[in-house]
C-alpha cells in the first residue's frame, strides 16, 4: 500500500526519535513559539528561554519584558511573550505545574490551538495523535495522501486515511523530510526516495 512504502522509507532515512521523552510543558511552549517562525529560530528561542527560566513555576513569575527580550527572534514575539506568562500562570496554578494531557483542556491555554495541543500530547505524552503543521500539511497534499485547503482538514483526513499505527510518526518524518528534500519552494525532487509515488513530482 503506498502509505506503508511511504512511511517505511522515510523511517529509514529519519530513524524516529522516542516519542514521550520529551518535556511536556518545554514541549507546549516551544510550540507556540512556533507560530509563523522558522524551525530553526524557535529552536534557537526555546533554547534560550529554558535556560534562562527553567520550567513552569519560573516562568510564570517572570517579568513579561523578560521573556521578550528571550524570545526576540520569534514572529510575534510581543504578542507571544505575555500568551507564555499566563500559560505557564494556569499551569501552575490550575494545573499544580502539570501540562493537561487530553486535547479538549489544551484547547483552553490562550494561543493553544490543534496543532499545538497534538504536538504536546504526541511529543510530550507519547499518544497517539496526529499533528498537522505547515510541512505535514503542504506535504501529504502534494504526496496526494489528501485534497484539503486547511491544516485543520490536513488533521482529519490524515486521521481518516492513515492507519493509526502511523499517527505518532507521521509529524515527525513530513517534518525533517520538508526540512531536507520536499521543501516549501523548490523541493529536491531527483534526491526523493518517494518520488515515484508522488503526483507531484512525477510532473517535474
Ligand atoms: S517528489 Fe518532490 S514534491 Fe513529491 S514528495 Fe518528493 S520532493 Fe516532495
Amino acid at each position: 500500500m503506498k502509505i506503508d512504502t511511504i512511511i517505511s522509507r522515510l523511517k529509514e532515512r529519519y530513524p524516529p526519535g522516542k516519542f514521550g521523552s520529551r518535556d511536556p510543558f518545554r514541549v507546549l511552549i516551544s510550540t507556540v513559539l512556533s507560530q509563523r517562525t522558522r524551525d530553526e529560530v524557535t529552536d534557537r528561542a526555546t533554547e534560550k528561554l529554558f535556560s534562562k527560566f527553567g520550567d513552569c513555576s519560573a516562568l510564570a513569575g517572570a517579568d513579561a519584558g523578560d521573556i521578550e527580550d528571550m524570545i526576540r527572534e520569534v514572529g510575534f514575539y510581543r504578542v507571544k511573550a505575555p500568551r507564555v506568562k499566563e500559560i505557564a500562570r494556569i499551569i501552575s496554578n490550575d494545573f499544580k505545574g502539570k501540562v493537561p494531557d487530553d486535547m479538549d483542556t489544551l484547547l483552553t491555554l490562550p494561543g493553544v490551538g490543534r496543532k499545538t495541543a497534538n504536538c504536546v500530547l504526541v511529543y510530550g505524552f507519547g499518544m497517539d495523535a496526529v499533528a498537522v503543521d505547515t510541512h505535514v500539511h503542504r506535504i501529504s497534499n502534494r504526496l496526494g495522501l489528501v485534497k484539503t485547503k486547511t491544516p485543520q482538514e490536513t488533521e482529519m483526513e490524515l486521521s481518516r486515511v492513515l492507519p493509526k499505527k502511523y499517527w505518532r510518526d507521521i509529524n515527525e518524518l513530513l517534518v525533517r523530510f520538508g526540512q531536507d528534500i520536499c521543501r516549501p519552494v523548490g523541493p529536491k525532487c531527483p534526491l526523493c526516495p518517494v518520488s515515484e509515488l508522488c503526483p507531484s513530482g512525477k510532473k517535474k
